[in-house]
């Protein structure tokens, strides 16, 4: 884990912490992505299997969220049985109601592997904007989702040879159907505006059917096929109902009141993986008869001092190596990430900035009211005394509680760290 993932968790969590103190019946949930080329690669590189290396990452990350103080009410992984399960019912509900449909498409293959190249398994060049590009996503360039095919000059990332063209059948969910729809569900969803407008700049260039399906043994098999399974983003977000059921069978209650009742859904993501959030996940849950989100919430990017986040350069924070097995405290870097900048804006990380941060704010402003208030009362009456409150400090107080409501609405965590630290400044004066 690393301090990018910990952008998503620290404020979804706040906002979680927040909702169980007002006594709010809501659920926290969360899950490993397991599938997908970029696991699949991995493990050829390291002469490993997919499972071995997702399995390996599903213990890291499911035993240092308790480090963090961020505990979700389940915490499951999309190769569990019960992912396999949904996804298969969600797929069937979709090609009955006639959202999926198959068709024979011409598509990168490798004659030295043997193989068609599914995403990672292939580079090229974006026809977007000329940008190198991997597989599935322009990653250098323009950053747009790229179709299977769509790539130009494809090669094997495995053996580098320049892929021919060969025909193969996939299956596609008719994301055109939904158009009308997904224009009316845009207007109305809540979170923040990134995740709208960059879902809004998509549907007004065109939506485009989306292939569903890959020629790859590790994920979820395609019902009635031998060789296809789901693409990763078919089968990742249902994880987050699966989730939910593995948690309703321990505890007896009833996940489908959370996703076909009255329960509201709201998506903590990562910007760049807003696309899939806002399009394709709610068109299939709608065309499958299921609630669709409430909300999505998309933070901004993480720099290392000052630089592109990036783990090849080094322009990265290890949560466990470099902070926790430091001797660092969790809640320190949640109130570093949480009141750095604005939740949709880039957040920078540096050592020093961090030292200044919990120096001048934690210590000097919060930690100092706190240590000379207990210490005056200790002193000269040895409890906190009674006594009333001044209306001028009951109003600051009062004040920040309704600024805070609002803030937490409108997803502004930092606006909340200040909130919080104002009324410190206020008890120091
Ligand atoms: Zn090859
Ligand atoms: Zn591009």
């Amino acid at each position: 884990m690393h301090i990018g993932h910990l952008r998503t968790y620290f404020p979804a969590d706040i906002y979680v912490r927040y909702q169980r103190k007002l006594g709010r019946d809501v659920l926290f949930f969360c899950g490993s992505d397991t599938h997908g080329t970029p696991i699949t690669v991995k493990a050829e590189e390291q002469g490993t299997t997919p499972e071995r290396i997702f399995k390996q990452y599903h213990e890291h990350f499911r035993q240092i969220f308790p480090r963090l103080g961020v505990f979700f009410d389940n915490y499951g992984s999309t190769d569990d049985p019960v992912n396999h399960h949904r996804t298969r019912e969600i797929a069937m509900n979709l090609i009955e109601n006639g959202y999926i449909y198959q068709k024979d498409v011409t598509l990168p293959y490798c004659p030295t592997c043997e193989r068609f190249l599914p995403d990672r398994y292939m580079e090229g060049t974006c026809p977007h904007c000329g940008a190198d590009a991997r597989g599935d996503e322009c990653d250098q360039g323009c950053g747009r989702y790229l179709e299977p095919g769509e790539i130009t000059d494809p090669r094997c990332t495995i053996c580098g040879t320049t892929a021919v063209h060969k025909e193969t059948r996939h299956h596609f969910l008719k994301l055109t159907a939904f158009k009308d729809f997904l224009r009316e569900f845009l207007e109305g969803l809540g979170g923040t505006e990134n995740a709208r407008n960059y879902a809004k700049g998509w549907l007004k260039g065109g939506l485009r059917d989306w292939n569903i399906t890959r020629n790859l043994e590790w994920g979820i098999p395609f019902p009635g096929t031998k060789d296809l399974t789901f693409y990763v983003w078919f089968d990742a977000p249902i994880g987050y109902i699966a989730s939910t059921e593995e948690w309703a069978e321990r505890t007896g209650d009833d996940w489908e009141h959370y996703w076909k009742g009255p329960g509201r859904l709201i998506h903590f993501i990562g910007g760049d993986i807003a696309y899939h959030h806002c399009l394709f996940w709610p068109s299939m849950l709608k065309g499958a008869g299921y609630s669709v989100p409430d909300a999505v919430v998309a933070s901004g990017m993480v720099r290392v001092k000052g630089h592109n986040f990036s783990k090849s350069r080094g322009y990265v924070l290890w949560v466990e190596d470099e902070y926790l097995e430091e001797g660092l405290d969790a809640d320190s870097l949640r109130y570093y990430i949480a009141s750095y900048t604005g939740h949709t804006r880039d957040l920078d990380f540096s050592w020093e900035t961090f030292a200044g941060k919990l120096n001048k704010e934690l210590v000097g402003i919060l930690g100092n009211f706190i240590y000379r208030s207990l210490l005056f009362a200790y002193r000269n009456y040895g409890n906190v005394p009674s006594g009333f409150i001044e209306p001028q400090i009951e109003g600051a107080v009062k004040k920040a509680i309704a600024d805070i409501t609002v803030y937490v609405q409108n997803y502004e965590f930092k606006k909340i760290c200040d909130t919080l630290l104002g009324l410190a400044v206020t008890g120091n004066r």
